[in-house]
């Protein structure tokens, strides 16, 4: 995905539980493995257990959470003494866990420009018909990322606050700005056909450019695309004649394109223009890495953790995560079935642990929401 706004509509995913075994040596499925896929630049952190996973790379995997695994066909339990066993395995449930999901700031374009030179507006314009989607709740002192999609591809477009005079020194707001735009691939420098103040176009073109050079050279060396903004306030002479200023007198070539976000002039090809400057920028470069691969993978605790304790007089309760999880397994109206759990529980040295507490032959024992009398 390019953004998350698709996690707007679904929040909850769930995956199959696993199968249960049968009988004619019948293994349960295990659970579909479901696949979330989000943007490159999550970071997806689990509410719970505080595990943080980085998704910084194009293809990248994380294990969130652990499916149900397919009961056992009845084969597997069969012993010396148990040749045709009649009960199987239920398939577990798996588990559940809340996770947290950010972008990081991941633009393939930013709009950049003097403040009042309409990027907002051009944003607002060439971004999805449902700006609220595509919007980011971020601060005004953080760039807004809008989506344009053209025939099934997305381009994300940062929006970010206005670059002023001064900003490579860490002046005002453009220093965070700018190393936002390290980032992405194209710049579309938007340039006020008639600024309000009554200043230069090409003074301001020519300010904010040497910000960005003075900033980093790697910056410096972006593609860029000039958009020229408001349009309709000036005359097609008045266009041209500004166009051909900004044209002229730079080293590197300039591709100046007449817009107006108010008529909706030229946006179509400024936005063809920025696809067709991203494609063929990145042709031949390697997938995207932003950082070495390096996420946590979380595997939850095996549950090993046992323990006993007394609930009334010949009623003694088992807990922990392992066992309860065990008895899930098994279907205790099956008398096989129950012996197989009764043996499994002496291995475990649950017996011994009951009988600290009381326990004598024939109580009642209640594990999860399951009960039964044991006898040993
Ligand atoms: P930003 O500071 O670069 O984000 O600029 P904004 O998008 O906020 O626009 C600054 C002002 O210019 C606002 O009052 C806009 O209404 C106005 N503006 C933006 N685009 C156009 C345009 O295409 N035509 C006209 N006439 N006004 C525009
Ligand atoms: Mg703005």
């Amino acid at each position: 995905l390019r953004d998350l706004s698709s996690f707007r509509q679904s929040k909850h995913f769930k995956a199959d539980d696993g199968g249960n075994g049968s009988g004619s040596q019948r293994h349960g499925a295990d659970g579909e493995v479901l696949e979330i896929p989000v943007a490159v630049g999550t970071v997806v952190t689990d509410a719970e257990s505080g595990h943080i996973y980085d998704m910084c790379r194009s293809g990248q995997k994380a294990v969130v959470s652990s499916g149900g695994k397919g009961g056992r066909g009845n084969k597997q339990f069969a012993g010396p003494t148990r040749q045709t066993p009649r009960f199987a395995e239920k398939g577990t449930r798996g588990e559940a866990t809340a996770l947290d999901l950010q972008l990081k700031l991941l633009a393939d374009v930013a709009l950049v420009g003097m403040p009042n030179a309409g990027k907002s507006s051009l944003l607002s314009r060439i971004t999805r018909a449902h700006p609220k989607s595509a919007d980011y709740p971020f601060t005004t002192t953080e760039p807004v990322l809008g989506t344009v999609e053209r025939d099934g591809r997305q381009l994300v477009v940062a929006d970010v606050p206005g670059l002023i005079k001064g900003a490579a020194e860490g002046v005002g707001l453009g220093h965070e700005f700018l190393a936002h735009v390290e980032r992405t691939k194209l710049l579309v420098h938007v340039v006020e056909v008639l600024p309000v103040d009554g200043s230069d176009p090409k003074d301001n073109f020519q300010a904010v450019e040497h910000e960005i050079v003075s900033y980093d050279p790697a910056v410096a060396g972006l593609q860029r695309i000039v958009a020229l903004s408001k349009c309709d306030l000036v005359d097609d002479r008045e266009m041209k004649r500004v166009s051909e200023s900004l044209a002229t007198g730079s080293e590197n070539e300039v591709s100046v394109r007449a817009t107006s976000s108010a008529t909706g002039l030229g946006l179509k090809q400024l936005v063809d223009a920025m696809f067709k400057s991203v494609t063929e920028g990145s042709k031949g470069r390697a997938p995207e890495v932003l950082e070495p691969a390096q996420y946590k993978l979380y595997t939850p605790a095996e549950g090993r953790e046992l323990n006993v304790s007394r609930e009334s007089p010949g009623v003694f309760r088992i807990g922990g995560k392992g066992v309860e999880a065990l008895v899930e397994r098994f279907d205790l109206e099956n008398r096989e079935a129950l012996d197989y759990l009764e043996q499994k529980l002496k291995r475990l040295g649950v017996i011994e642990m009951l009988e600290r507490e009381g326990f004598k032959s024939g109580d009642e024992i209640c594990i999860g929401g399951a009960g039964f009398e044991l006898w040993v």
